[in-house]
């Protein structure tokens, strides 16, 4: 089970409470529209303001005052927010996340209500020293700050300075490993952290085997404020002692890849540097930039991810959010991202002082739609469950400008560094909840045989007035056109579309199909000089959006191979070219010919099932009431929510670069693996085996 939205009588309660110790009411009995018990609590770039409501209150002005060690002025009082109830879920405990200041200098801050356009009485003032950045100046490793640190937020870090910093972490801390993904057009490293405690996993596939979360800092080069968190981040959770930042990194991998559009970053352009907007290409991996994000996605199968922007609406909240919402995602992988979004970070934001709400909120326009090309939805089609996260990269009338170029970076980035923890922190919590929507997605995802939608959304709900959900992101339903009821079992390609020469990439050269299939992580058959990929795969969603002719931004036009058995069949079946059995009930033992290959949905075999030197067995949601022997198989296994009366043998499997899966399935005999090349692997989702188990298949 999902976790419940959490009441907002359960919010407030809890933060009534911490309100009423921390912040015991003045002696003096305050005028009646005066706010009381104001507090400021310190954290990382931000200070929380609380207050208790006053009866009436249309909305409430913050106030801060930088003042020196004296508790003296050091300049003039600037409105730094305005506090509506829109802002949060829950109403009877205020908070104001103010961000935007030199984090280490002292400030006064007062609260007024307004009743209309009446100003009441401020309250009386709070002062607090704010927390410097993060890092003991003194301590080796903690001492290292980015460019935009050093520069108090005048620079952004450039990226030498991020390959300079990232390279001296990754020299000092054990936690961090710095490995170069790619390089973007211009030749620059793709890098990404991989952090974890003590050390991290050494390789993709043991990383894989911890759950990993990623986060993509900076797609658009111009929006850099999540790629400055990002960089905080990496040496906080390098070298922090605090049992929190260990027990986070003793449970999971962060990977975290500060700057995938480092062309784009250094020109500050939203493209890279062919002009392509890379967050319109993780689908079609045209670009070299989105090419390495992908075959790491593939790799080092992250679980959770965020993904940092920023939005030019100086209306909307602080923390536009939005989950994976394309039609074909796996309702589990939409509902836990919604969870982690609403369930989460709303309820946190509430308590922070932050203003999450969903991208668009308060008039944003015809935002977050269901481009697979971007990287919130390609990640929902691959069954990870993440979010987009959006900066406010303007004030505007409930954070107003302050015409500081610096501080208004500083709230930006401090923004992203509290959602980023946020993210973390959640992943903690709900790991067993995020693992069992993964399994629950893939095994969806390679069972379905049901309608295809190459481009339409889920609505996203509006929460109750006055939540900042008024105007949630349109609704973008699938046009019937777009719609493909009769689904096929895989798509065929010529040897001509899957190994041609393209032109789509920059310079007009393109990698082939084949290349980008293969980055993708999907199986393919090969027969003669055809290609086949099924659909029985845990990206079942993905693949036809770029194989069929329906496709709005397709690779090539795959031909619908749909199944030929079907329905109740009796006697022995021998298997020859490729075959899709759908709904079939198989009386009869099956032989798949060498060079043959078959793939099941929804099917009962009688068995024995017997496949030696063939070229691909796919099963998915399906039954075999007797032995599989599997041997010496070319191109593709995968056998994925089955069950298996046993025994279960594959042997000699040589697949090339492909691991074969085997996930989620029940083998009431024994199971044995022997001789496989590459290992089978079972994408995280454990087998039950009633027998014992050999050698390569020990784990699974
Ligand atoms: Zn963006």
């Amino acid at each position: 089970m999902r976790r419940q939205r959490p009441t907002l009588i359960a919010v407030s309660t809890l933060i009534a409470i911490t309100l009423t110790t921390a912040a015991p009411t003045p002696a003096n009995a305050a005028p009646p529209d005066q706010v009381t018990a104001l507090t400021a609590h310190q954290a990382d770039g931000y200070t929380t303001l609380a207050w208790q409501p006053v009866d009436g209150a249309t909305d409430y002005q913050i106030e801060r005052t930088p003042v020196d060690a004296d508790n003296t002025p050091t300049g003039a009082p600037t409105i730094v927010g305005i506090w509506r109830p829109n802002r949060q879920i829950n109403q009877h405990a205020p908070t104001f996340a103010d961000s935007g200041y030199n984090p280490g200098d002292t400030f006064q801050w007062r609260v007024r209500a307004r009743t209309g356009t009446t100003e009441q009485p401020y309250s009386d003032p709070v002062t607090a020293t704010t927390t410097a950045p993060w890092g003991n100046p003194t301590t080796l490793g903690e001492q290292l700050r980015t460019g935009w640190e050093t520069t108090h937020a005048a620079q952004y870090t450039s990226d030498t300075d991020e390959y300079a910093y990232t390279a001296a972490i990754d020299a000092l801390s054990d936690r961090v490993r710095v490995v170069e993904l790619g390089r973007t057009v211009q030749n620059r490293p793709i890098n990404m952290m991989v952090i974890g405690h003590p050390i991290p996993a050494a390789t993709p596939e043991a990383v894989a085997a911890t759950s990993p979360v990623a986060i993509n800092c900076n797609v658009h080069g111009n929006e850099p404020g999540d790629r400055e968190a990002c960089l905080i981040m990496v040496r906080q959770l390098a070298f922090s002692t605090d049992p929190r930042i260990t027990d986070l990194l003793n449970h999971t991998t962060v990977l975290i890849v500060p700057t995938i559009n480092g062309d784009g970053r250094a020109n500050n352009t939203r493209g890279n540097s062919t002009g392509q907007d890379l967050n319109r290409d993780y689908s079609l991996i045209r670009q070299p930039e989105t090419t390495a994000y992908i075959t790491m996605v593939r790799d080092y199968r992250p679980v959770a991810g965020y993904d940092g922007h920023e939005f030019g609406n100086s209306r909307a909240g602080d923390l536009p959010m939005l989950p994976p919402r394309h039609q074909n995602v796996a309702q589990p992988i939409f509902d836990q991202s919604q969870d982690m979004i609403e369930g989460h970070m709303y309820a946190k934001g509430a308590e922070a002082g932050w203003w999450a709400c969903p991208y668009g909120c308060e008039g944003g326009g015809n935002v977050g739609l269901s481009e697979e090309t971007i990287l919130r939805n390609t990640l929902g089609l691959k069954n990870v469950t993440n979010s987009l996260l959006e900066l406010r990269s303007s004030g505007g009338q409930t954070r107003p400008d302050e015409g500081n170029t610096a501080n208004n970076r500083r709230r930006k980035t401090y923004s992203a560094l509290w959602t980023f923890h946020q993210f973390l922190d959640y992943h903690r919590a709900d790991r067993a909840d995020i693992l069992a929507s993964r399994a629950e997605a893939i095994e969806t995802q390679a069972a379905n045989t049901g309608r295809l939608v190459f481009r339409g959304s889920r609505p996203i709900p509006a929460h109750p007035a006055p939540h900042p959900g008024d105007s949630p992101p349109p609704i973008d339903a699938p046009p019937a056109d777009l719609i493909l009821d009769n689904a096929p079992c895989a798509y065929k390609l010529t040897d001509a579309q899957y190994n041609g020469a393209r032109t789509d990439g920059p310079g007009g050269v393109g990698t082939t199909v084949a290349q980008r299939i293969a980055a993708h992580g999907w199986k393919v058959i090969t027969i003669g000089d055809d290609h086949y990929v099924p659909l029985n795969q845990p990206e079942r969603g993905l693949i036809p959006l770029l194989l069929d002719t329906k496709g709005v931004e397709r690779l090539t036009d795959g031909e619908r191979i749909y199944p030929t058995l079907t329905g109740r069949r009796n006697g022995p079946l021998t298997v020859t070219g490729f075959t899709c059995a759908d709904d079939a009930t198989i009386n009869g033992p099956v032989t798949v010919r060498a060079g043959a290959a078959l793939v099941t949905t929804a099917t009962t075999i009688s068995g024995p099932l017997t496949a030696t030197g063939a070229a691909g067995i796919l099963l998915a949601d399906s039954t075999i009431n007797g032995p599989v022997r599997i041997t010496t198989t070319t191109d593709a296994i995968s056998i994925i929510d089955a069950t298996i009366a046993g025994p279960v043998d594959l042997s000699g499997n040589t697949t090339g670069t492909d691991a074969p899966v085997l996930a989620g399935t029940t083998i009431r005999g024994p199971l044995r693996c022997t001789g496989n090349n590459p290992t089978p692997h079972n994408l995280g989702i454990a087998n039950t085996v009633h027998g014992p188990r050999t050698t390569q298949c020990a784990a699974l």
